[in-house]
Parts: structure tokens; C-alpha cells; sequence
């Protein structure tokens, strides 16, 4: 088979088109960007909360939590002594769960490492957990107006748009490209606004499919634009095929309680609570009672009876669609003492104040129209 052919090499855009890349988007960006609750602010803190829960995650859905998150902890240090578990409730529905306490635990190491105070060195900023080069990039320009370079998927998009790279933009020597363009282009003032405009135009106009060309701002510097490749370019890499999985959940009761358990340190969705769960092959029959009873065993030690279903959910993880096989069971009375402080029998009403996974609290909520039973 041929191989494809390498892209030619892409020219540093000139200092000429670099400066009339800066006016057109600041001007642009003045008009148009949207009034976001993160952006009345300069709080270093506050703009780190925001760009990781931005992360692989829509705007519309960021702004409910990021109020409530910053009304619940103010600051670095406030969120360096809240619990682990409140600070996951507060992130419950927004996914990525490793985020939260990535943050946690840096919100920790600034107030023992920085005396509470965020840093401004671009170095310090991304030794913290949780923050890569982009994330500490977006801090230091926003919060404090550094000429630092950002890089993430809209800025991708449109950079390479602009110098219109015909390269694989996933590979090394793509990312390392368009880091030296972006690091190119970052102007000594307004960098901050420079970076917002760079992520609010590739958001709002050169959008994945059907950018907007006829109102972008910048059409006349687009090298994409002028050659009419806006649609093949950035070349990515096939993603991976969605796959299908079956999963069960087993709600045991036991006087009127319900077991859960604390997932584990490199487990998916690791520090919320759950009910059990595991991936079932059986789908019905003496042949599905006995995996779920042999299942509940070995996660838990507990011994369930007469499994009922009493919902499907359907959820995706990554590439997984998710079918998820709800039941209800009573344990005998067997092993009813758990061993950990992560395993717990809990009241119904109870499950409220631990952190739980989208669909352990779609379950959670099932639970007042079920009773145990005898
Ligand atoms: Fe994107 Fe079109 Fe603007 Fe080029 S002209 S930056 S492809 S929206």
C-alpha cells in the first residue's frame, strides 16, 4: 500500500501577518466573545477551576458547576481543607472524576508549597497535579497577562487552518509544530485576550465542521481559505470504533440498608461511591442468577438471593456504550460485617451526601419506590 505522502514543510507566518492576526482577533473577540462567569474575573484560582472543568467539556454544561464550585470554595486554601468526598459531590454529573481530585490534591500542595498564594511562574504552575502545558499556559496569560502559548483542541483546529498544515495534527512532530506557531504568535501584551480570542474564534466560528468562513475575521490571512481546504484540514487520526459492553448493578439490601463501597485509586470513577457492578456475560435464566450471585461474592464476600431487575440505563465511558442491567437483591445472612471503612450499609436517604456516578444516582433515586424485600 502507498504511503502517504509527508506534508511540506509550513512556513512561521511573518511578523506583518502575526501583528494583523492580533488586531483582527482582538477586535473580534471585544464584539463577540460570550459573557462567561470566569471571564469578570482575573482570580488565578478561579480561572484554574474553570479551565479544568472545561476539559473535555461543553461550556453550557461548565458554567452551573463552576458557580457552585467557587461559592463552595472561594479559594485555594478553602478547597485545600474541604473533604475529598464534598469536593467530588460538587463535581458529580461533570465526569472526568480524576480531575476533581487532581485539583484537590494541588490546591493542597499550594497552600503547603505557596503559602496559599497561586503561582505566576509558568514552571511552578505546571508542576501542579493536574495541570499540563496548555492549563498552565491558559493561567498565567489569563491571570496575569504572561506571554505564554496555549494549545488545545480549538486552537489546533484554527492554527492549523490558518497556516493551512496539511500534517497529521496528533502526531509528535504536528503537536510540535503548532506549539512553535503558537509560541510564534503570542503577543508581548494582551496575551491573555489573545488566547481567549484564539479559543472563542475556533469555538464559535472555525468550527470542526462548516466553519463559518464567510463572517471569520481572519479569513484573509487563512491559508485553508484561500486554497478551499478548510474541510480536510486538520488531518487527524481515525478514532477508535465505539465498542458495546453489558455491565450489572446489584443493589443489596440488608435491614433496610443498602451496601456501597468507595472505588478505589485507579479504578474507573475512583473516590465516588458505588453500588456493585461489574461486566455480565449471562442474559438470563439460572445462567444469569448464577454469574450475579458468583459476582456479588467475589466483589463484596456478601451472599445475595433472587436477583430482580428493576431498570436498564444506558451511558458511554470513553469509546464504551455502556448497558447497564439494574438489580435488586437481599443478602443472607452471611459475611454482613464489612471489613473497610469504603464498604458501608447506608440508608436510602443517606446516599444524598456521598459522591455517586451519573447512573449510581439515577439509581439511588429508584430507590424510594423500592423497598427491600422480606
Ligand atoms: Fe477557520 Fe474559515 Fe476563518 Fe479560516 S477562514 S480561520 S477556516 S473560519
Amino acid at each position: 500500500m502507498a504511503r502517504p505522502a509527508a506534508a511540506a514543510p509550513c512556513p512561521l507566518p511573518t511578523p506583518g501577518w502575526q501583528r494583523s492576526l492580533a488586531r483582527r482577533l482582538l477586535g473580534w473577540y471585544r464584539r463577540h466573545r460570550r459573557d462567561l462567569p470566569w471571564r469578570h474575573t482575573s482570580d488565578p484560582y478561579q480561572i484554574w477551576v474553570s479551565e479544568i472543568m472545561l476539559q473535555q467539556t461543553q461550556v453550557a454544561t461548565v458554567v452551573p458547576y463552576f458557580n457552585r464550585f467557587v461559592a463552595a470554595f472561594p479559594t485555594a486554601r478553602a478547597l485545600a481543607e474541604a473533604d475529598e468526598r464534598d469536593v467530588l459531590r460538587l463535581w458529580e454529573g461533570l465526569g472526568y472524576y480524576r480531575r476533581a481530585r487532581q485539583l484537590h490534591r494541588a490546591a493542597r500542595e499550594i497552600v503547603e508549597g505557596h503559602g496559599g498564594g497561586f503561582p505566576r511562574d509558568l514552571e511552578q504552575v505546571g508542576r501542579l497535579p493536574g495541570i499540563g502545558r496548555y492549563t498552565a499556559g491558559a493561567i498565567v496569560s489569563i491571570a496575569y497577562d504572561l506571554p505564554a502559548a496555549i494549545l488545545e483542541a480549538n486552537t489546533i483546529r484554527l492554527l492549523s487552518r490558518l497556516v493551512a498544515y496539511s500534517g497529521d495534527v496528533s502526531s509528535g512532530a504536528g503537536r510540535k509544530f503548532l506549539w512553535q506557531l503558537a509560541e510564534t504568535i503570542v503577543p508581548r501584551r494582551n496575551c491573555g485576550l489573545f488566547n481567549q480570542s484564539l479559543m472563542e474564534l475556533g469555538s464559535l466560528v472555525c468550527t470542526p465542521k462548516a466553519p463559518a468562513c464567510g463572517v471569520c475575521p481572519v479569513r484573509e490571512l487563512c491559508g485553508a481559505f484561500r486554497l478551499g481546504r478548510q474541510d480536510q484540514i486538520p488531518r487527524t487520526r481515525a478514532r477508535p470504533p465505539v465498542e458495546a459492553v453489558r455491565e450489572a448493578s446489584v443493589v443489596a439490601w440488608h435491614r433496610g440498608k443498602v451496601f456501597v463501597r468507595r472505588r478505589a485509586d485507579g479504578e474507573r470513577w475512583a473516590g465516588l461511591w458505588d453500588f456493585l457492578r461489574f461486566p455480565i456475560a449471562a442474559r438470563r435464566g439460572d445462567a444469569l442468577r448464577t454469574e450475579l450471585a458468583q459476582k456479588v461474592r467475589q466483589q463484596s464476600g456478601l451472599s445475595i438471593r433472587e436477583p430482580e431487575k428493576i431498570a436498564t440505563l444506558k451511558h458511554g465511558v470513553t469509546r464504551f456504550r455502556i448497558t447497564l442491567d439494574c438489580y435488586r437483591a437481599t443478602c443472607r445472612g452471611t459475611r454482613i460485617t464489612l471489613p473497610s471503612p469504603e464498604w458501608r450499609w447506608i440508608e436510602p436517604d443517606a446516599l444524598e451526601e456521598l459522591p455517586l456516578s451519573v447512573t449510581g444516582r439515577k439509581l439511588s433515586r429508584m430507590l424510594s419506590d423500592i423497598s427491600p424485600r422480606a
